[in-house]
């Protein structure tokens, strides 16, 4: 099967696909020893890998790294997937947003790694946290890597914006400790302006999970201009109140960090203009979260 015939089959079935038969470029958060360097990579290989993806026994890896009181708690290894259906204006990892931009990883290789490190995560009370770009635009190879970290009783966790929420079943919802949540907009006039996407989507995950008892940890980036609306801003507070699992809603200030990976990508960036909210508008933001119970970070 070529590639063309491998995406249309899976934009049939809904599933994932990788070419695996592109130039592999890394962001400033790619690791050198991440991925597969023993893979090859070929087209004679193309229907083999492209059913190893369908098993969710190769997936696509951007990068990972090891962190502290970030990405949920203790100290986690956050695991960076490629692909993402979001072209968020203020993406600080452009260079995650094409699957086909990552590096070929088999569930085996990725938990071998995890389990190197679950002594840390012991010590620590963290785990595991896969992120991306998108993870649940691979949800069969983040399923099987979520199963492999559970029967090594790591604590779990995915970083989504929910858009692909369908994609998660509740299988895998047995295997997450934790989610954290973008909510990026609480109308879906500014959502699509922040996305080029719909809302409803991730509204309808968040329930989901409240609904089924899933601790979330809500993030919310704050962008002057185009998130820092009062009503928008009241929007988003009144609907993570609404979920009775939130634990923790975390502010995130805007910044310009990511703004020289979409000048190396050759993408137009949107918000050379825009600064950094002020300590006001942050604090402003934040009592509006708390108005309505809700602890911030
Ligand atoms: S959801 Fe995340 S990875 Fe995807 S475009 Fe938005 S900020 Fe970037």
């Amino acid at each position: 099967m070529n590639a063309t015939a491998a995406q249309r089959e899976a934009d049939e079935v809904g599933a994932p696909v990788v070419e695996l038969g592109v130039p592999l470029v890394g962001g400033s958060n790619h690791r050198s020893t991440a991925g597969t360097a023993g893979l090859d990579v070929s087209e004679a290989d193309r229907v083999e890998r492209f059913a190893q993806m369908r098993a969710g026994e190769l997936g696509s890896l951007h990068s990972w790294e090891l962190v502290t009181a970030v990405d949920g708690p203790g100290t986690r290894l956050t695991t960076f997937l490629s692909g993402c259906p979001l072209r968020c204006l203020y993406c600080h990892n452009p260079d995650t947003m094409e699957m086909r931009r990552g590096e070929p990883i088999t569930a085996d290789e990725l938990l071998g790694r995890i389990r190197r490190y679950r002594p840390i995560f012991e010590v620590t009370g963290g785990g595991l946290t896969i992120s991306g770009g998108e993870p649940l635009m691979q949800p069969a190879f983040v399923a099987r890597v979520l199963r492999g970290a559970k029967e090594l009783g790591i604590h779990t966790a995915i970083d989504t914006s929910g858009y692909l929420g369908a994609h998660c079943t509740d299988a895998m919802l047995d295997d997450l400790d934790l989610v954290l949540l973008d909510v990026k907009s609480g109308d879906e006039e500014t959502y699509k302006r922040v996305t080029g996407r719909e809302l409803a989507p991730t509204l309808d995950f968040g329930c989901r999970l409240a609904a089924r008892g899933t601790e979330i940890w809500v993030r919310f980036v704050l962008v002057p201009g185009l998130t820092d609306d009062v009503e928008n801003v009241e929007r988003v507070a009144a609907y993570v109140a609404s979920l009775s699992t939130v634990t923790r809603v975390e502010v995130l200030p805007f910044h310009q960090m990511g703004r020289d990976k979409w000048d190396a990508l050759g993408m137009r960036y949107e918000l050379d203009e825009t600064p950094a909210p002020s300590p006001e508008l942050v604090a402003r933001v934040r009592e509006q979260f708390r108005a309505q119970g809700l602890t911030t970070y």
